[in-house]
């Protein structure tokens, strides 16, 4: 029966608690066997039997009917009459109970929960006191007992009692740990489940879209053909049901990410303006198709530069304004943005989306940021929706820290509005932004050849034969040569042995991906496309992969599906420009939010850059394009850019006034932000930093080369004027077309060079 006991208690299918009231209630009785017979008359024997029937009869009931705490309670209360009957029989304090009378402490603190918890702990402890009351107040009703007996009742009880207690702990501590040991492994199984939902999400959504880009690209050569109109109607259904799998597609995706906390947010300088341009000129075409009034207030003194989660932001706005337009028959969608300034150097800004739309019913509301959850149903049904998005932008809205809100009027319309605090990067006003100022007119759905290459030679890496078949049937009204490759090893042999003016490589190939493709093109012996831009053509989903392609040395990106304007966007801007030959009309194709080009002009090859305390005057800079990472100066009022946000000479007149005035370098960050700036503008840069041994920027600037393949930072060794010759220098040496190597000798001997004095 012992063993029996023994699994029972260490038998992880049954419940902690259950385990628990086993332990201790086993205990319990084994303390009833050893102090009732300490009276040592018959019915203190009869007394122990029948409690240990009963205790034994609770146990078994309780636990058969699940409800072990109402068992725990009808013991406690059995301990409560039994042990001060034990107390007042052994002979009072001048016994062994009242070390019993801890254990009973010690069944309630266990067994027990919540407010019985408290209240049987005052029960016990009233109890307690009174027994020792009446024991000092009325000795005569307490059993006499020998000295020699209250001496051995008080030892055996004191060690029995410390035993007890031990096994106690030691039980529940073993429990504790094995608890605690098989929720360590079950949240490993949890983490390791989520990876592999968030690995067959992203691999379900790359092949998916391998397909999709197939049935995208093959309808848009349909379309582009003479075709009568109920085909070219059927085609564009085609192409209408893809774009909502697509977007199906990303929305599961950016939820598992959620999910699995892997979305980043990346926070970069972005112009608002562009920024309000590429929302507007993506949304108000589809407002007037549906015949609603698109309107647009922005607050004239919003910054001109931010720094935020330039893509996320985007994804917020355009999705708040997709459902304004989608669930608006009639009447007019507004975005307004107003910002507020919180420092020198902070906003908050708020996107405020109102519609005249069909609005949500009140009690709806509460549930329309669910996922899955599409509220209205019987009046939407006939509008194509999964209830994905705003639940989307609502844990992306909190992921950046900000707040979302939403007013609405049923049958009348709603508002949503937007939060977020950014950093500013650039203090002036955006100034006067209107729609009609901005909007360029987009006919997505009539292609229009935008350029001719048949000089040009380009090679398109993929290992999936449909795609190179869609790619090169969309380009083909460009008439540039096209080669394919079908792996990475293929691309090389190729360009071992021909030159091409751009590359499209696929990422995620077998044996050889696209990104060690790409470094293995750079550094080729004899390789015919050591400098020759490459776009990286990706299933691989999520904008956040714009950073990793762009430090990975890419020229671009671009999201597979892609349509034929935008990859011919993508071609031409990487393309030399003697090579093409434009469009009767061509005004420049839009590049859309799946294709992003990190150089829209050729990068030139080598610049020099500095930070702003190398005292060099605007017009050199200027003139020598040397690019300047901002410094910051603390002074009494806060902390400011230099040269941006505090010119020289109001610092001047700052410390002329007897006030502090002290600088710091940027942080790792910034140098991050700023590297990553300047490689998209040209291939390499050389960083040359203040003397080491002066400020702390040297080595953050170091830390954040790390993270780019093309930036190599310098220790000028000097301070300001003398720095800012080095630079100087530098700048000139790259401009003149000295190798990097050169340059880094120049810059490491400079105090043993004499410079030329012309
Ligand atoms: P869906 O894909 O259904 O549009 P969302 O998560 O974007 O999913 O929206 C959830 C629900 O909220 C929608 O089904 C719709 O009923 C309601 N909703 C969202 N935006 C609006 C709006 N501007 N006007 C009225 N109802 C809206």
């Amino acid at each position: 029966m012992l063993k029996k006991w023994f699994e029972l208690i260490f038998d992880h299918r049954i419940g902690l608690r259950e385990r628990m009231f086993r332990v201790v209630t086993g205990i319990c009785m084994v303390a009833l066997v050893i102090i009732l017979p300490m009276g040592r008359s018959f019915a203190n024997l009869l007394i122990l039997a029948a409690s240990l029937a009963c205790i034994w009869t609770i146990v078994k009931v309780s636990i058969q009917r699940e409800c072990i705490h109402t068992g725990a309670t009808v013991i406690t209360i059995m301990l409560l009459i039994l042990f001060p009957v034990s107390f007042f029989t052994a002979g009072g304090f001048y016994s062994g109970m009242p070390e019993w009378f801890v254990l009973c402490f010690i069944y309630i603190s266990i067994t027990l929960e919540g407010r019985r918890k408290i209240g049987f702990f005052l029960l016990c402890t009233t109890e307690t006191l009174l027994c020792y009351y009446i024991a000092y107040y009325f000795p005569e009703i307490v059993s006499r007992n020998t000295q020699s007996n209250s001496f051995f009742g008080s030892a055996t009880s004191v060690v029995m009692v410390g035993i007890l207690t031990s096994v106690l702990l030691l039980f529940v501590t073993r429990l504790y740990e094995e608890e605690n040991e098989i929720s360590k492994r079950q949240k490993k199984e949890i983490e390791e489940l989520n990876k592999a939902e968030n690995n067959f999400f992203s691999s379900m959504s790359h092949e998916i879209r391998t397909p999709i880009n197939t049935i995208i690209g093959l309808n848009e050569m349909i379309l582009r053909g003479d075709i009568p109109e109920d085909v070219a109607e059927n085609a564009r259904n085609i192409q209408g049901a893809s774009k909502m799998l697509l977007t199906l597609i990303n929305d599961i995706l950016d939820l598992s990410k959620i999910k699995s906390k892997k979305m980043e947010i990346i926070n970069v300088s972005y112009e608002t303006g562009a920024l309000f341009s590429e929302i507007v000129n993506m949304i108000w075409i589809k407002a007037r198709e549906k015949g609603i009034e698109f309107r647009l207030h922005v607050d004239s003194s919003i910054p001109s530069m931010l720094c935020g989660d330039e893509v996320r932001i985007k994804q917020i706005l355009i999705n708040l304004l997709n459902n304004a337009v989608k669930y608006t028959s009639e009447g007019s969608i507004t975005l307004s943005v107003r910002c507020e300034r919180l420092t020198l150097n902070r906003v908050r800004v708020w996107y405020s989306v109102e519609d005249t739309g069909q609005g949500v019913k009140k009690e709806n509301i509460p549930y329309i940021f669910n996922a899955f959850k599409r509220v209205n149903e019987e009046k939407n049904r006939h509008i194509e929706g999964t209830g994905l998005g705003l639940s989307i932008v609502h844990q992306l809205v909190e992921l950046m820290g900000g707040e979302i809100s939403v007013n609405s009027v049923y049958t009348k319309g709603s508002t949503f509005l937007v939060m977020l605090e950014q950093d500013i990067v650039d203090n002036k006003e955006l100034g006067k932004f209107t729609l009609e100022t901005r909007v360029r007119v987009r006919e997505e759905e009539q292609y229009r050849q935008s350029f001719e290459a048949p000089d040009a030679h380009i090679l398109v890496v993929d290992d999936n034969e449909m795609n190179l078949m869609v790619v090169r049937k969309l380009l083909s009204a460009t008439k540039i040569q096209l080669d394919t490759a079908l792996s990475g090893r293929e691309c090389l042999r190729l360009a071992q042995i021909q030159h091409y003016d751009a590359i499209l490589m696929d990422h995620l190939m077998p044996e050889m991906d696209g990104i060690q493709c790409l470094h293995a093109l750079r550094t080729q012996p004899g390789g015919m496309c050591q400098d020759v831009p490459v776009i990286a053509l990706t299933a691989n989903a999520g904008s956040d992969n714009q950073l990793l392609y762009r430090k990975e040395g890419f020229s671009g990106y671009l999201a597979k599906p892609v349509s034929g304007a935008l990859l011919e966007a993508a071609v031409l801007s990487i393309l030399p420009k003697e090579l093409v030959r434009l469009s009767e009309d061509d005004t420049q194709s839009e590049i859309g939010k799946d294709v992003l080009i990190f150089e829209q002009a050729q990068r030139t090859f080598l610049t020099v850059s500095t930070d702003s305390v190398c005292d060099l005057p605007e017009s050199l800079k200027k003139e020598f394009g040397i690019s300047v990472c901002p410094y910051y100066v603390c002074t009494d009022e806060g902390r400011f850019l230099d040269e941006i946000e505090l010119k020289a000479d109001e610092l001047l007149s700052h410390i002329a006034e007897g006030k502090n005035g002290f600088s710091l370098p940027p942080s790792v960050e910034d140098y991050e932000r700023f590297f990553a700036e300047q490689l998209t503008k040209t291939q390499n840069v050389i960083h040359i930093t203040m003397a080491k041994h002066a400020s702390q920027g040297y080595s953050n600037a170091l830390e954040a080369a790390r993270s780019f393949e093309n930036v190599m930072v310098l220790d000028s060794g000097h301070l300001s004027s003398s720095m800012g010759l080095i630079v100087l220098y530098a700048a000139h040496m790259a401009e003149n077309g000295a190798t990097r190597t050169d340059i880094v000798r120049t810059v490491k001997n400079w105090d043993v060079i004499s410079l030329p004095l012309s």
